[in-house]
């Protein structure tokens, strides 16, 4: 089984509740999704296919075990289910970062999957699947990337949704466009609302330069 890999590098966590802790990253290549702000288009072509053997062997020689699947979009490869069987097996913690638009159910419910609600300023937020929402377990958690307003409003409407439907989901993250919403901004609006919800900066895009990959 092969999955064609962008990179794979070992860094600081920089979003969800992990942020802060050492961690490999596999970043897979192709995205389905074409967002306004991405900060990975190199991933939509670049890499090289690796059998999943030989994935295992270059994460394993970091020494660390925390790993996260990220991309581009993880699950438009057909192979990817079987590369987080592979990390758990050898129990690893693992992380999954998923666009939103894809089925996560198709994912061992052990990894702990990491889904962008794809907000308005996007472009790309009529390609949720909000089915996923059902799919949620207690471990999983919710990323909104929010660009203004409209896109706060948005995730407010979702966030009412999904208190009315499940009760099973962690606390939700709102992540401020890097260079383009002001986090004191959002911020502010977090505390007028009082909405339970975490505010999440990119702190690797804090540590090192944002335009640096492979960080
Ligand atoms: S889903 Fe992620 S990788 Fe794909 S275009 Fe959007 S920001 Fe970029």
């Amino acid at each position: 089984m092969s999955i064609k890999v962008n990179e794979i590098f070992y860094s600081i966590q920089g979003e969800s509740s992990y942020t802060g802790r050492p961690c490999v990253f596999v970043r897979l290549t192709g995205c389905n999704l074409r967002c306004s702000y991405c900060d990975t288009r190199y991933a939509y072509e670049e890499g090289r296919d690796m059998e999943i053997s030989e994935i295992v062997d270059v994460v394993a020689s970091y020494q660390c075990r925390l790993v996260e699947v990220t991309g581009g979009e993880p699950l438009i490869q057909h192979d990817t289910p079987f590369l987080i069987t592979s990390f758990l097996e050898r129990d690893y913690e693992v992380l999954l970062e998923t666009n939103g638009s894809q089925d996560i159910s198709l994912i061992d419910e052990r990894c702990v999957r990491i889904v962008d609600i794809k907000c308005p300023s996007s472009g790309e937020d009529e390609k949720n699947d909000l089915e996923n929402l059902e799919r949620l377990t207690d471990r999983d958690e919710i990323k909104f990337v929010i660009g203004g307003r409209e896109d706060y409003e948005y995730a407010r409407t979702i966030l009412e949704i999904i208190q009315c439907k499940s009760s099973r989901m962690s606390l939700p993250h709102l992540s401020p466009v890097f260079g383009q919403m002001i986090p004191h901004v959002l911020a502010q609006w977090i505390l007028e609302d009082c909405l339970d919800v975490r505010l999440n900066l990119q702190l690797h895009k804090i540590i090192w330069d944002p335009e640096k990959r492979g960080v």
